[in-house]
């Protein structure tokens, strides 16, 4: 029922496709996150997912490294962030997938041959005949250039019973024009951290693109899954669009919330001192 739900969606052997998905929207599932996966692995050509393992891997920012507009959570002593540093692991390819992200993505690497990535914090695993070229293009300054690829190669977002908030897609556009450009930090070896730069920021407000991006976007019920594909340049697109526009899009106007960082770091950007791909 998943596998034919996806093919009424326009999913087939010649899709390439960066899932985001819940397990519990579709109610209860025979065979659980593997069936979901299975279907994906079945219909689709490549699947990819974000897989990072930030909760095992990632530091606040070290005392006294304050960049601009940055929004992040900083140690205050030497001590505190040295213990950090030691409790923190170092990434590998086989470190479990971030439980934030959900346990298809686990389920997907437990399972199924892969290719992963290598940036500590915000990395991809893919399954299917482009894997390795999507996932390559993930680089430690640069860790959206999976989606980029995705996009070169005529990809889909496909959303299962989650909504635009978790679209990295739309992070990868918003970047493009200097915004939600982050730096953090990660253990990269026992010892020794690293900073990490263009690392996406805020999404809680990305619902609001869902309007503009209706019109092209295809929909299905899967039991009690909403179903979503749309064309990744689709998104690319509307998000630039939005955001030239508009520097304060999808951003909301809380102090406490990054997306005051994002707005300033736009802003940066037009006036041209701010971040340069
Ligand atoms: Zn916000």
């Amino acid at each position: 029922m998943i596998a034919e739900g996806l093919r009424q969606l326009g999913l087939s052997k010649a899709s390439r496709v960066l899932v985001h998905a819940s397990l519990r929207s579709f109610g209860r599932v025979d065979g659980g996150a593997e069936a979901v996966c299975r279907a994906l692995v079945d219909v689709c050509g490549t699947v990819m997912v974000s897989a990072g393992a930030w909760d095992l891997t990632g530091l606040p920012a070290p005392p006294g490294l304050t960049r601009p507009d940055n929004a992040c959570h900083q140690a205050q002593t030497w001590q505190e962030f040295d213990d950090a540093l030691a409790k923190a692991t170092v990434y590998s390819k086989d470190l479990p997938v971030d439980s934030w992200l959900g346990t298809i993505a686990e389920t997907m690497r437990q399972n199924f041959p892969h290719e992963r990535g290598d940036h500590p914090l915000f990395t991809y695993l893919a399954v299917g005949p482009d894997a390795r070229p999507l996932v390559d293009a993930g680089r430690l300054d640069w860790p959206l250039g999976p989606i980029e690829e995705l996009g070169e190669l005529g990809g889909d977002v496909v959303l299962l019973g989650v909504g635009h908030t978790s679209s990295t897609a739309i992070h990868l556009a918003e970047q493009r024009l200097g915004r939600s450009r982050f730096y953090r930090y990660a253990k990269k070896a026992p010892g020794v951290w690293m900073e990490l730069p263009n690392i996406p920021g805020e999404s809680h407000r990305f619902g609001e693109i869902e309007g503009l991006l209706a019109p092209v976007t295809t929909e299905v019920r899967i039991g009690r899954c909403r179903a979503r594909r749309l064309s990744v340049s689709d998104v690319l697109s509307t998000t630039e669009r939005l955001v030239a526009a508009d520097p304060r899009a999808l951003l909301c106007e809380d102090p406490e919330c990054r997306c005051g960082a994002a707005y300033q770091q736009r802003l940066a950007n037009l006036r041209g001192g701010g971040h340069g791909v």
